[in-house]
């Protein structure tokens, strides 16, 4: 088994955090400020039944600008054009404009979502079950996934997940 991800969300709820702790080493730029991964960078996760090829993907926000514009239409084929997309967002802030859009563009490919809803360790565990609910009405996700990049909760879980997928 073998397949493309594509990890999108808004700047800063842990998208990088999440390949790096997978792959294993610092491929995608970490950082607090917002927008410093700029390219597609590609790691791959290999297991003996599987290799999942992942697409830290940049632009999916709405443009403000020219190069914005592109950007967003090269995240946009690229939605298309992977086996499985991850839609991440941060429990800690909930629902915003941000993610609106973002499912919009979803509601464009036939694409399989899973949410994953990361920074779990930032939050009461009574919050988590109203944040799934609350999303389970905005998309058809076909996975909800409850995961901390940083501290490591549930990674396991998500990756196999994403193997039975491929
Ligand atoms: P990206 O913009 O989506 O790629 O986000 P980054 O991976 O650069 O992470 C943004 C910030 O969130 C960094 O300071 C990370 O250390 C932090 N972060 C990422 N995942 C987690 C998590 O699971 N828990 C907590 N508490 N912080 C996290
Ligand atoms: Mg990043």
């Amino acid at each position: 088994k073998s397949g493309f991800v594509s990890i999108i969300g808004r700047p800063n709820v842990g998208k990088s955090t999440f390949i790096n702790r997978v792959i294993g080493q610092k491929i995608a730029i970490m950082s607090d400020k917002p927008q410093t991964t700029r390219n597609k960078i590609q790691g791959v996760y290999t297991t003996n039944q599987s290799q999942t090829i992942f697409i830290d993907t940049p632009g999916i926000h709405k443009p403000k600008h020219k190069l914005g514009d592109f950007m967003m239409k090269v995240a946009q084929n690229t939605l298309k054009e992977v086996d499985l997309v991850l839609f991440m967002i941060n429990a800690e802030e909930g629902y915003g404009r941000g993610d609106e859009f973002i499912i919009e563009r979803l509601k464009q490919t036939n694409t399989p979502v899973f949410l994953i809803i990361n920074k779990i360790d930032q939050i009461h565990p009574d919050e988590l079950l109203p944040l799934i609910e609350q999303y389970k009405k905005l998309y058809p996700f076909k996975e909800i996934v409850p995961i901390s990049a940083l501290q490591g909760n549930n990674i396991d879980t998500l990756l196999q997940q994403i193997e039975d997928l491929l």
